[in-house]
């Protein structure tokens, strides 16, 4: 076992881990045995207090060093991270159970996050306006201050490094809460960043739960803005709260995502791309394609075909590259999405497939994928966030009707278009409410454009020079000339 497992992780404050000490501890379980792994001692509100006092002491020397070498920092982070790839990827893996296939690439992306927002940074250009020759008026960025940023279990390193990336970058200074189910690789990932270079202070780690170290943390008076990224429920408590300060928030929350299987589809990449949009990361991102919409003259025939493929999915070890799909990251969790096949069958819904621990599998949390069919989008596993392996089905018949269904949801993170027709494809482009459409591909990132919800799916945008809005204050001077 990595030997972070012998370990109980603490906090990481002004560049170093506490010492373990008393506290109260909370068990951190190996999602592949059930057993637990370690325990993690939880930051209390004076612990969270001394890592806002670390970052607030960090962030005038580092605002003031300026982007260029903000940049150098961040680059060596980049090739730090990366040589340590293989091991963050079955850190990553082992912890939170998602297949080491999938995660290792993802690793790369998440060094390179430090590296493309340090570009970012350093092209970062201001406005000059001349009126009537008589002023000149100019816009300058600067850095705002101390972050508190809040990450979800399902994808550590991949969304810590993003928020991270893009906050200090800017030259702010930040505490980050991992979440208490999944805290080792973000952990080690901050050690491994100090190692490269980055000054103590600057990002400060505080573990523990969200209702005890997180509100701490959003509440606390000396925080200059709030990067959330988890469920809708706990934006909504987050943002009430921030909102007695006017703490400034960004927040990347849930999704109930569609995806729109045209006629004219090609069906097979269709088929590739709705099950990697489902099933990839154990069925747990919020940018997954829930929700299944299929035009009714090649339904059955899609639907068989993709339960075949359901079924052939290849469970395992995390850590075992041909594994397509691991356990569930926690006990909790893995019962949540159990849940909804109670709650699908009270609705009228179909199970095809899934939902029991596959053969041989009796330890750990391990899950078949789910294929449902809902007779309609107003059934709860349309509507609510499951956030597991569970596909839904639904048919439609003409492309108003898909939009239609595509729209009636509380969220609009992304959607899915598969289709041969430009036509098709610019129709849902403008027409869905979601923050980002791909059209005949899965889940492609592209750094420098916004992304981010319309709709509970959140507030802001990430993404290059959209980061810059929320991670900075603009300023306005005017001179008489
Ligand atoms: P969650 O909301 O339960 O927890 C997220 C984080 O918030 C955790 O660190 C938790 O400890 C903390 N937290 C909980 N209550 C808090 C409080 N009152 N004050 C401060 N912090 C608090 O979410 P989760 O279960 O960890 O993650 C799953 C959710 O995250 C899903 O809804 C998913 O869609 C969403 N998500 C969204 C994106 C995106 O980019 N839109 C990405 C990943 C996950």
């Amino acid at each position: 076992m990595p030997p972070i497992f012998a370990t109980e992780p603490t906090s990481f404050i002004d560049g170093a881990f506490l010492p373990a000490g008393d506290g109260f501890e909370l068990p951190v379980f190996d999602p592949t045995s059930g057993q637990q792994a370690s325990a993690l001692r939880e930051a209390d509100a004076a612990e969270v207090d001394a890592a806002v006092k670390a970052a607030r002491a960090a962030f005038g020397p580092w605002s003031a060093l300026g982007s260029e070498a903000r940049s150098n920092v961040l680059q060596a982070i980049d090739a730090k991270l990366r040589a340590h790839g293989d091991e963050l990827a079955e850190l990553e893996a082992r912890t939170s159970g998602l297949p080491i296939s999938g995660v290792r690439p993802l690793i790369d992306r998440a060094a390179e996050n430090f590296k493309r927002f340090a570009e970012v940074a350093s092209m970062m250009a201001g406005e000059t306006f001349q009126q009537n020759e008589k002023y000149l008026t100019y816009t300058t960025r600067e850095a705002k201050g101390v972050a508190a940023l809040i990450a979800p279990w399902n994808a550590p390193l991949a969304l810590g490094s993003m928020r991270l990336a893009t906050c200090i970058a800017f030259g702010n200074t930040c505490v980050l809460k991992p979440s208490e189910y999944t805290p080792q690789s973000t952990l080690r990932m901050v050690e491994l960043m100090h190692e490269a270079g980055l000054p103590k202070g600057v990002v400060n780690v505080v573990n523990g739960r969200g209702s005890v170290t997180g509100e701490a943390l959003t509440t606390h008076p000396d925080i200059d803005m709030i990067g959330f990224t988890g469920g809708t429920t706990t934006g909504r408590r987050i943002m009430a709260a921030a909102g007695e300060r006017l703490t400034p928030v960004t927040m990347e929350l849930g999704g109930k995502s569609a995806a729109i299987v045209a006629p004219d589809a090609d069906l097979e990449r269709a088929l590739d791309g709705t099950l990697l949009a489902i099933y990839a990361s154990n069925g747990q991102q919020c940018l997954g394609g829930s929700r299944i919409l299929v035009h009714e003259s090649i339904a059955e025939e899609f639907i068989a075909a993709f339960v075949a493929r359901a079924k052939a999915i290849r469970i395992g070890d995390p850590c075992d590259p041909a594994t397509e799909m691991g356990p569930l990251a926690f006990e909790a969790h893995r019962a949540h999405v159990q849940h909804y096949l109670e709650v699908a069958r009270e609705d009228g819904a179909e199970i095809l497939h899934g939902g029991t621990a596959p053969e041989g599998r009796t330890q750990g949390w391990f899950m078949e994928p789910i294929v449902a069919r809902a007779p309609s989008n107003a059934a709860r596993i349309c509507q609510e966030e499951i956030f597991g392996p569970f596909a839904t089905f639904l048919t439609y018949s003409d492309l108003d009707e898909a939009i239609a269904m595509a729209n009636a949801s509380d969220f609009g993170l992304v959607s899915y278009v598969w289709t041969r027709d430009l036509a098709t494809a610019m129709a849902c482009s403008a027409r869905i409410r979601a923050g980002t459409i791909w059209v005949n591909t899965p889940m492609m990132r592209e750094l420098r454009a916004p992304f981010g919800g319309y709709k509970e799916s959140g507030i802001g945008r990430d993404g290059a020079r959209h980061c810059a809005d929320f991670f900075t204050e603009a300023k306005t001077t005017s001179i008489p000339l």
